[in-house]
């Protein structure tokens, strides 16, 4: 018998992993369970994309390691789609690493860059998998609240002077998982002046950057000063569904992105070759594939609202992502009541608490099932009248 290392055993829990064994006990049960408790892109990664794979696969060249630090061509795509996109200047040989999974490079980031007992800030509620690295850099954790009455943005003034002298890299998500928030220009300049005023570095997490209803996202990097603060990380997992794929990206910081270089030397050799070349098909081809998901997620989050409103659940109106951020009613807390949700109406839905303290006042609900669905989960939902 083996027992775990102090490391493995200070990691925290998979909180989820609950929600999925009882979702998946429900459905053995026989129950026609409306899931929306997961973050997994329904429709399939564009066809463009896959046929690139299936041609790259085929070649000898692709079947041997490849440069460890990745295919200078894709790092070259990708800085061109920053220019396209964002009208962000990169340079692929400094300004570019390329990550098997964002959460390799949220986990090495902390590794790379930080001691044992620095502080990283995260925000609550927020993406769980960025807590792993505070366990195996073996760093302190600092938390910024997201306000409804702030848009979900962090307030830097209400952050106290201790917190702020000890730490050293701050992490932001938007368009946001779990609220559905967007970011505004004015934000991420002041950020950048945080970041300055405080000795901060930013890494941002733009893994939804293809992703709003309204407007299109605005990128960190479009920030004047924003590549000496910080990093972007930008995973091609929800703009081309390509979530098994494992392709992306650590864009800025010239220092940042040697750290991670350095460090995934030692972790990990590069993406399969032939991934990477999908990848710079998916990122030099044709986009209409992303402008229709847009659309289809922005149907779906409209005729969830609309369905959600008929029933006295009042949502917070996500602008971005392919979430929904739902209040829960009086007299439970988010398990309780997503336990309720499974248990009365077999529908599925993430409890907030699983994102953090400040999590617990709202259930997360993925729109990646069809709006009939989504609206079928309403109307089973107000059968219970919980919001009457
Ligand atoms: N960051 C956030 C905020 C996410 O919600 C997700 C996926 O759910 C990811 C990163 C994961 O990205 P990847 O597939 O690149 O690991």
């Amino acid at each position: 018998e083996f027992e775990h290392s102090e490391v493995l055993q200070s990691l925290p829990k998979q909180f989820f992993a609950t929600l999925v064994k009882k979702v998946n006990q429900k459905v053995a049960s026989g129950a026609d369970v409306i899931n929306l408790g997961q973050g997994n892109p329904d429709q399939p990664t564009p066809d463009n994309i896959v046929k690139a794979m299936q041609a790259a696969v085929a070649k000898p060249e692709n079947h041997k390691y490849s440069p460890f630090t990745g295919l200078f061509s894709l790092k070259q795509a990708i800085a061109n789609y920053y220019k396209r996109e964002y009208q962000v200047d990169l340079d692929p040989k400094t300004e570019v690493a390329i990550l098997g999974g964002s959460k390799t490079g949220l986990v090495e980031l902390p590794l790379a860059l930080l001691n044992p007992g620095d502080t990283l800030l995260l925000p609550n509620p927020g993406y769980p998998d960025y807590l792993s690295g505070v366990s195996l850099a073996k760093v302190k954790l600092g938390l910024v609240s997201l306000k409804e009455e702030n848009n979900f943005l962090p307030d830097y003034k209400t952050i106290d002077t201790e917190t702020k002298q000890k730490a050293k890299l701050l992490y932001l998500n938007y368009p946001n998982n779990p609220t559905g928030a967007i970011a505004t220009p004015k934000f991420f300049e002041d950020t950048v002046k945080f970041a300055q005023d405080n000795q901060v570095g930013i890494v941002h997490d733009f893994a939804y950057g293809a992703l709003g209803y309204q407007q299109k996202p605005v990128s960190f990097l479009q920030t004047p000063g924003a590549k000496d603060v910080g990093i972007e990380v930008y995973t091609l997992s929800k703009t081309y569904n390509m979530a098994g794929w494992r392709i992306v990206f650590a864009l800025g910081n010239h220092d940042i992105i040697k750290a991670i270089e350095l460090i995934q030397n030692h972790l990990f050799v590069s993406v399969f070759p032939a991934i990477q070349e999908a990848a710079i098909t998916a990122l030099n081809g044709s986009q209409e594939s992303v402008a229709k998901l847009n659309d289809l997620y922005n149907n779906r989050r409209k005729a969830f609202e609309k369905a959600a409103s008929q029933i006295g659940w009042k949502a917070y109106p996500a602008k971005g992502s392919f979430y929904s951020w739902m209040p829960v009613p009086k007299g439970y807390n988010s398990e309780s009541f997503a336990d309720l949700l499974l248990d009365k109406a077999s529908v599925a839905v993430a409890p907030g608490a699983g994102f953090g303290k400040a999590g617990d006042r709202f259930v997360r609900i993925g729109l990646l099932t069809s709006s009939e669905r989504l609206q079928e989960a309403c109307q089973r939902i107000g059968k219970l009248h919980l919001f009457d």
